[in-house]
């Protein structure tokens, strides 16, 4: 926003105006020059972390050790980084220590793509000594000199590659691509929450078919063993299932079809969530997008399509797996079918219609409640209450009684009557 830009230029003039350098870097120049929205400005300045803290008053020291405070600015956030090179990279990870330099071009050939290597000052002017424009003009990932020597130094930077391919729409420079087949051994080094975090970036991108197809190619993550246990033969079959891929709006949706083509019960896909450390409400929601499948694949194979009834029991079964687990899972599965590959569509149309029709779907919009039935069955309360409700929920629910309160105190009574609760 303009907000943000006016901000971030008075930050950036107040550093001048005390005799540093500072400049605009990194994906916002990136952004900027492709036309994209910008959603953070981050500053590179020769000012050293405590020089930066005395200037601005009001600021967080986010990262001093990496030489980074955040510049509270007008209601927005600046992360100010001091020019700063790396050394002493260990096990392939983002090395502890780092050096402040007093040479912007020394800090830009520490970040990792040339499209990443870009600054701007408030003049306007680019410093731009890797071609990055014109990358970004060729529509090119190209690393910052040696690309096997970057990779090494920083395995996660080889799936920032393929975050950053797909989420633009680039291609990835030759050289570039065989430094990354080489070094694609070395992502086992990274951390599984940063690896999922790009993962999640690349899935849930604007082109997530583009990055599964090019992790695919890459050989990143078919390591064969835990928490991606799969074969380079399992994730092509996978690809194909999860072509549609692109065409689910909803992140918890993109995750299901791919657990599901990667053939996973919803069991399991729950251990392996747990294991990405995805957060509680992403897992759970894609794990009962799959509980819903499970319930209806069953169904279809209890009751065969075309049998005597079978429509109708299927229905049933189907109001069943709406009532366990939700309308908005039972949704998510409908939308995930219609994504797959050959979808038998006559059912799932029909299942959608079955759930548009039911009258309610949760015991709260039940004209009964569990007070009134302990008086009128003048039993005290146990676990006969909650097996009624839930039968009276789906009785209403598949439409058998009317969601009236003297037909359920009836019916309950005669459940009551019949059965040994
Ligand atoms: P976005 O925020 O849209 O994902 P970005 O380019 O701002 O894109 P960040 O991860 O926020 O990406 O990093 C900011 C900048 O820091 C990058 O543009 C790049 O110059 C540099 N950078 C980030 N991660 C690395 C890395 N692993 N190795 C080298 N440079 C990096
Ligand atoms: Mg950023």
């Amino acid at each position: 926003s303009s907000g943000m830009a006016e901000a971030s230029e008075h930050v950036i003039a107040q550093l001048l105006e005390k005799g540093h350098e500072a400049y605009w870097v990194g994906g916002c120049i990136r952004d900027e020059l492709l036309g994209r929205p910008v959603h953070d400005m981050d500053i590179t300045t020769s000012a050293l972390p405590e020089e930066v803290i005395s200037i601005f008053p009001r600021c967080v020291p986010t990262g001093l050790q990496h030489g980074t405070v955040t510049v509270l600015q007008a209601g927005f956030g600046f992360e100010v980084t001091t020019y700063r090179t790396e050394s002493g990279y260990v096990d392939y990870r983002r090395p502890e220590h780092v050096f402040f330099v007093s040479d912007v071009n020394e800090d830009l050939r520490r970040r990792d793509f040339t499209i990443n290597a870009i600054c701007c000052g408030i003049d306007g002017l680019l410093i731009d000594p890797f071609g990055g424009a014109v990358d970004l003009e060729h529509q090119v990932i190209r690393c910052v000199g040696d690309a096997e020597e970057r990779f090494a130094e920083d395995a996660l930077r080889m799936l920032r590659c393929v975050r950053f391919a797909s989420g633009l729409d680039f291609s990835v420079t030759k050289n570039t691509w065989r430094g990354l087949l080489r070094q694609r051994d070395k992502l086992v080094h990274i951390a599984v929450e940063r690896v999922r975090a790009e993962l999640e970036r690349i899935v849930e991108g604007p082109h997530p078919r583009r990055g599964l197809g090019m992790l695919l190619r890459s050989g990143l993550l078919p390591r064969g063993k835990a928490p991606f246990p799969w074969t380079g033969i399992d994730l092509a079959a996978a690809a194909a299932l999860s072509a549609g891929i692109g065409e689910l709006q909803s992140a918890r949706l993109r995750w299901a079809l791919l657990l599901h083509a990667l053939k996973q019960s919803a069991q399991e896909a729950d251990v392996l969530l747990r294991a990405w450390t995805f957060p509680g409400t992403t897992r759970n929601g894609v794990v009962l997008v799959l509980r819903v499948r499970e319930a209806w694949t069953a169904a279809l194979e209890v009751v065969p399509p075309g049998s005597v009834g079978g429509t109708e029991a299927l229905r049933r079964h189907w109001i069943a797996a709406v009532l366990a687990y939700g309308r908005e899972a039972a949704e998510g599965w409908l939308t995930l079918l219609a994504a797959l590959p050959a979808a038998p569509e006559g059912h799932s149309a029909a299942a959608r219609e079955w759930m548009k029709q039911m009258p309610l779907s949760s015991l709260t919009a039940l004209a009964v409640t569990g007070n009134e039935l302990v008086e009128t069955l003048q039993k005290t309360p146990g676990p006969w209450l909650g097996i009624i409700l839930q039968q009276l929920l789906q009785a209403v629910a598949v439409g058998d009684i009317p969601n009236d309160k003297q037909l359920l105190l009836q019916e309950a009574k005669r459940m009551d009557g019949h059965e040994q609760l």
